[in-house]
């Protein structure tokens, strides 16, 4: 399997100005992600996980160490303008708040305004826009004004926007973060479909650790280094680590490692709330 990104020793600072001292958002970060691969990034608010993102979408430049994007070494001198392009194509990204990724005031126009900066021919985005609103569901929807739509709807639209870049890697910075339950759950859904059908590298910047669980590998951060990485059976085997630098497990996890502490032996990295509810059922049915 190919790799995506690597990256070795990245640092980045935000530098000082009038107002606001220098601050060290990103510390000696190395990782890498292999093509076609779910990866989920945790972490507190100002960990540096938005920061990592943009650097990794080239909205940012990291100021030292190595980083490749499908094989180019993008902090190399000799990096040229079309190779950035190229890769500025390849991985997308989709933010927390979607009022803030809307250009367009009617849906389908706002699905095609990035291939029309691609400079793809009309026919051909006529054909992506469409193929893209049915992969998420909004087909219906395509000549409804943008701005009457949910939250969830928003994005779901934002998404299809990347999806009719046929963007190879898309990076997620917490776009379920602002849904209701409903709205996050559909947006889920999309995301893992891209990843399981269509071989998109996601990488999923979440505070949700249910949406963690479903990762083939978390990076925690924390203040501006990779204090972990790990399958998510190895991050939450271990919830003391995770607690100890304040943040959560999974509740699956959580409700079956408290249960251990009366003398049961359940693993504790079952994410499926039915699954869990059948181990234990079991194990008390078994008990005179
Ligand atoms: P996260 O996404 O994990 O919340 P960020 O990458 O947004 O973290 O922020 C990392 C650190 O960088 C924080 O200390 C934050 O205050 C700081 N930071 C983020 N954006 C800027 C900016 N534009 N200018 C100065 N500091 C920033
Ligand atoms: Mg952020």
């Amino acid at each position: 399997m190919s790799i995506v990104i690597k990256a070795e020793n990245l640092n980045f600072s935000y530098p000082e100005t009038e107002s606001t001292p220098k601050v060290d958002a990103l510390k000696n970060i190395s990782f890498e992600i292999e093509e076609g691969t779910f990866t989920a990034i945790l972490g507190h608010n100002g960990s540096g996980k938005s920061t990592l993102a943009k650097i990794l979408c080239m909205i940012l430049e990291s100021q030292t160490g190595s980083l490749t994007i499908m094989g180019k070494d993008v902090n190399s001198e000799n990096i040229t303008d079309e190779e950035i392009m190229d890769i500025r194509k390849e991985v997308g990204m989709v933010f927390q708040n979607p009022d803030n990724q809307i250009v367009a005031t009617i849906v389908e126009e706002d699905v095609a305004f990035g291939c029309e900066n691609l400079g793809i021919p009309s026919v051909e985005i006529r054909e992506r826009v469409d193929n893209a609103l049915k992969e998420v569901g909004m087909y219906e929807y395509r000549e409804h004004p943008v701005a009457k739509l949910s939250g969830g709807q928003k994005q779901r639209v934002a998404i299809a926007g990347v999806i009719a870049m046929r963007r190879k890697c898309i990076i997620f910075d917490e776009s379920t973060a602002m849904l209701d339950p409903i709205g996050r759950k559909d947006v889920l859904n999309i995301i893992k479909k891209l990843n399981r059908e269509h071989n998109i590298t996601v990488i999923l910047i979440t505070h949700y650790m249910n949406e963690a669980s479903m990762a083939d590998k978390i990076l925690v951060m924390n203040e501006g280094r990779i204090v972990a990485s790990d399958t998510p059976e190895k991050i939450f085997g271990d919830p003391q680590k995770m607690w100890d630098i304040g943040l959560d497990v999974p509740q699956t996890t959580e409700f079956l490692y408290k249960l251990n502490h009366y003398g049961y032996s359940f693993p504790i990295t079952v994410f499926d709330p039915e699954a869990v509810a059948e181990i234990v059922s079991k194990e008390f049915s078994s008990v005179e």
